[in-house]
């Protein structure tokens, strides 16, 4: 997955661009800037890539979240339905806001699974956040109509499938808003940044607004702007913006490799009995970032795990042992450990958490292995890779 396996002259350039005339700020300074805006570049190739009518570029992924769904009115009290596997940055850029993280099982697709965000929905839920994990989807037209049912917001966190699509659209353009990361791990990188995504021309005023301090961005004089509401600072830099740019035209290339790489590795082990796949919903095609399998427990999983480990076959992770995806190691979370005070709501809420099991979730994260697919391998690497794993497994079914 990762573009910073391939940073290289194209990169260069777009940095050096910004480096000559010295504006590394996105906004303003129209006379220095010699015609170079690359963070409105950007803004304008993803809008592309997307399909979509607005983007505002961020800092990172988790502030995309966070202003995804401040940009749409999400706030204090209110709770958004997230899965129990993805990455801490989901009930981060939650609890930002002052909103409470509701945790819901995952099923086959290993995101949320609709029957359990049905279960969870009350007076108070705002939005149902999917996050599509490791390349692919849940299923996006079972989740959509809950949300229209209940007129509940659907936001996308397609931080870690880009260049995946449902019925042939993009990943992140299908929910009322949809968010990305291009930190360093990621498809495309920018460094550090991010990016929220929508049609709906309200929420990106508010994003526009909202991630530079509530400056309203009229006219070309910063000082003279007005604020139309409370904001913060979530801007990228135009440096970030630039290396950005030349990797988001490399994302066709860069899913072709992955694409390959990810073929060889599957067909290796897809004929081993007790090797199954994770389920990609029908009309759905995966970014092939990630290969992910099920084992036929979790005693196999982790043995076959071990075995990957002291055997040279890195980057592949099993997540139920894992500190950062999945909700059985967030203790800082579940224990509250915050640095400053949180509402009785979230405490409530956190607290509630701590006795509460999640044996569906188990039972799939238990037995999955995820293998990180690299860009920079050679065809040579991906088959030795794969007659590993093969043997491995086997070995250990
Ligand atoms: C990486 C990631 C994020 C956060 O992105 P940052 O840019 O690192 O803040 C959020 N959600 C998911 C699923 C991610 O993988």
């Amino acid at each position: 997955m990762p573009g910073f396996e391939l940073f290289g002259d194209l990169e260069r350039k777009e940095v050096n661009d910004v480096l000559d005339n010295g504006v590394l700020m996105r906004y303003g300074f129209d006379g220095m800037r010699k015609g170079h805006w690359k963070a409105k570049e950007l803004e304008a190739e993803l809008s592309d890539t997307f399909n979509t009518n607005h983007v505002q570029l961020v800092s990172s992924g988790t502030a995309a979240v966070s202003v995804a769904l401040a940009s749409a009115g999400v706030g204090a009290g209110d709770e958004v339905i997230m899965p129990t596997f993805t990455f801490v940055a989901s009930f981060e850029a939650i609890l930002m806001l002052g909103a409470i993280p509701v945790l819901v099982d995952i099923d086959d697709t290993l995101t949320l699974d609709p029957e359990a965000v049905e279960a969870a929905i009350t007076v108070k839920t705002k939005a149902v956040m999917i996050v599509q994990m490791c390349g692919s989807m849940g299923d996006l037209n079972a989740l959509q109509a809950i949300c229209s049912k209940h007129n509940l917001l659907f936001v996308e966190d397609a931080c870690q499938a880009i260049g995946g699509t449902y019925e042939g659209k993009p990943l992140g353009s299908i929910g009322d808003l949809g968010c990305f990361s291009f930190d360093f791990v990621k498809t495309i990188t920018c460094g550090e940044g991010g990016a929220v995504i929508t049609n709906n021309e309200a929420f990106y005023q508010n994003a526009d607004h909202y991630s530079d301090h509530g400056h309203d961005h009229v006219g070309n004089d910063r000082g003279a702007e007005t604020h139309p509401f409370l904001g913060y600072n979530f801007r990228i830099s135009e440096l970030n913006a630039a290396v950005g740019l030349a990797q988001v035209r490399r994302l066709p290339e860069f899913i072709a490799i992955q694409k390959k790489n990810y073929t060889i590795l599957r067909e290796a082990i897809a004929r081993i009995p007790g090797v199954t796949f994770r389920r990609v919903p029908k009309g759905g095609e995966e970014s092939y970032a990630f290969l992910n399998f099920f084992l036929p427990d979790l005693e196999v999983a982790r043995s076959v795990s071990e075995a990957f480990k002291t055997n040279g076959v890195d980057t592949c992770f099993h997540y139920y042992d894992n500190n950062w995806h999945y909700i059985r190691k967030w203790d800082h979370l579940k224990e509250q450990k915050s640095l400053y005070p949180l509402s009785k709501a979230i405490k409530t809420a956190l607290t509630e958490l701590q006795n509460k099991r999640f044996p569906q979730s188990d039972h799939f994260i238990g037995r999955n292995i995820s293998c990180l697919v690299k860009l920079s391998w050679t065809e040579a690497e991906v088959r030795e890779r794969a007659f590993k794993m093969a043997s491995l497994i086997k070995a250990a079914i």
